[in-house]
């Protein structure tokens, strides 16, 4: 038997065109253009790349999108003047700063510095805390696509056994709140967690968020479990470079009953979620109906 494979990309296109049916109402009926603020400091090649993307992504769907790139060289002085002059445009409804920051720049500081209404990434402390209090946040894009599968897929998941491997702020812990919120009985595993492969295989949902290629394998996962891959690691093989996640996919797909593949799993439901939360951004802004 073969799991179901869950098409990302089929999804996200298909919440891109709900965002751009929603963004093309509000133009009319309201007069109003969603905008996005993307902020990039410094030359690194993956985040011109993923900047590069939402710009095009943002405009396909009829936002305004807004591109700040800054020197390596920039002060957080300058970073953050940036910020404040963008929280106060009433034309930008999110900002993102893309994530790393150069060394010399405190991520925290600057992240903490957007208004939390227009923190589209929901990192910023306050959305962070309404997400675990389980308040109206602004959720991380990564693990809100994730769930958007899963519940997709599996319908209610109240009650079923969901591991997170993986503690990061960005996708580990949020993911584990979801979960949480949608009453899994959540483990979260990392670097420390004794007999991983024990851990994992009592998941009836398995989220792997490491950014180690291939390291879960199909005896790790529980038979029929849906599994979520957010991992993506270029690796060389036969000479060519490859994207592989954090699940062996062809021990794994053997096993699971459902299954991410990478790429095309998670990734595109990434910048997908991006422009749905710039929407309902907007939305909140100026006090009108948020999308489903
Ligand atoms: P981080 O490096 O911030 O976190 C990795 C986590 O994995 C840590 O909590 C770490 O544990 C844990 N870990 C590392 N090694 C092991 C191990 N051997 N066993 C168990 N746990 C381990 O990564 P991110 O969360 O930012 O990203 C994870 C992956 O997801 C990466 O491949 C990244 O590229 C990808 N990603 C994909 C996105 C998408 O759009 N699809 C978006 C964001 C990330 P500890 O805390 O103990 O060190």
């Amino acid at each position: 038997m073969s799991a179901k494979i869950i098409d990302g990309k089929a999804f996200a296109a298909n919440v891109r065109a709900q965002v751009a049916a929603h963004v093309a109402r509000l133009k009319e009926v309201n007069g109003l253009t969603p905008g996005l603020a993307v902020v990039l400091v410094g030359e690194d090649p993956a985040s011109q790349v993923y900047v590069k993307n939402k710009g095009i992504q943002t405009r396909e769907v009829g936002m305004n999108s807004y591109e700040h790139k800054l020197s390596a060289e920039t002060s957080e002085a300058d970073l953050l003047a940036l910020i404040a002059k963008l929280n106060a445009d009433p034309a930008v409804h999110g900002i993102l700063v893309q994530l790393p920051l150069p060394k010399h720049l405190d991520s925290d500081l600057v992240i903490n510095s957007i208004d939390p209404a227009k923190d589209v990434d929901g990192f910023h402390i306050s959305n962070v805390g309404l997400l675990g209090t389980g308040q109206k946040a602004m959720v991380p894009c990564t693990p809100l696509g994730c769930l958007m599968m899963l519940r997709d897929h599996l319908g209610s998941l109240s009650g079923l056994n969901a591991v997170v491997v993986g503690r990061s702020n960005i996708v580990g812990k949020p993911m584990a709140q979801l979960l949480l919120g949608d009453s899994c009985t959540v483990t979260i595993a990392h670097s420390r967690t004794k007999d991983l492969a024990e851990v994992c295989r009592r998941a009836d949902i398995l989220v792997a968020a490491v950014g180690r290629p291939e390291m879960i394998p199909g005896d790790w996962v529980k038979p029929g479990a849906t599994v979520i891959d957010v991992g993506i690691n270029r690796i060389e093989r036969d000479g060519k470079g490859k994207l592989v996640g954090d699940v062996h996919f062809e021990s794994a797909v053997a096993v699971a009953g459902a299954i991410t593949p990478v790429p095309g799993g998670v990734g595109p439901m990434t910048i997908a979620c991006l422009l749905a939360n710039t929407l309902t951004a907007c939305c909140r802004a100026h006090g009108l109906a948020e999308p489903e």
